[in-house]
């Protein structure tokens, strides 16, 4: 089986995000790719993550042409393939529905620094993509383009997208993000939240890459 460590990754993380109530259901979507071989493992669309079990993931080229598997890849295959595509440096990719962020991506409104850990995407402020239908290419292009450098971004009306170089980092990321869309929901209920300027987030982002560099 190709891909056979990228597949276990992609099954662990799916797993966790069955468990996370990140996204409801089967809603979210894991992959993690090689740049060895330019090979993508893939969750399957519309299977229990309770169930899922290495052969379920499909492994498919950046072309998006499925190398190896039996079931359909997740109806959000273009997305990922496109974050592969127009970045080198991102080796997974986690996106969710998880309703903290969502909410905010219901408003159409982007997520400003309340909380250091929001640095873990790269950028000071993380930004909401417009809409277009799921499973798009449309919806692929949108969201690499509101990534920016960053790693991550909100998709109108959908949810999150969260990326990194490795499956560690993009689940912690679509964690943090689901974190610091509560705290801020939360602190403009209250009042006023302050926000953190971009030299206070540039240097937080300057520990996180230090940091990932070592690792
Ligand atoms: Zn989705």
């Amino acid at each position: 089986m190709r891909l056979q460590t990228e597949r276990e990754q992609v099954v662990e993380y799916c797993r966790k995000l069955g468990a996370s109530g990140l996204s409801p259901g089967t809603s979210g979507n894991v992959s993690v790719f090689d740049a060895a071989t330019g090979l993508m493992a893939i969750s399957p669309s519309s299977m229990d993550y309770v169930l899922l079990g290495a052969a379920d993931v499909v492994v498919m080229d950046l072309s998006a042409a499925v190398a190896e598997g039996a079931r359909r890849p997740s109806t959000e295959a273009g997305m990922h393939l496109a974050c592969y595509r127009a970045r080198p440096d991102i080796g997974a990719v986690v996106h969710t529905h998880s309703p903290q962020a969502t909410t905010l991506a219901v408003l159409g409104w982007d997520l400003p620094a309340v909380h250091y850990m929001l640095g873990l995407s790269g950028e000071a402020t993380l930004r909401c993509a417009p809409y277009h239908q799921f499973g798009s290419a449309e919806l692929a292009a949108a969201a690499v383009d509101t990534m920016g450098a960053g790693y991550a971004c909100l998709l109108q009306n959908h949810g999150v997208l969260a990326a990194g170089p490795d499956i560690g980092h993009a689940w912690a990321l679509a964690e943090q993000i689901e974190y610091c869309a509560g705290l801020y929901l939360r602190a403009r209920a209250m009042g006023e939240p302050r926000i953190l300027d971009d030299e206070q987030m540039a240097a937080v982002i300057a520990r996180f890459s230090a940091y990932l560099a070592q690792r």
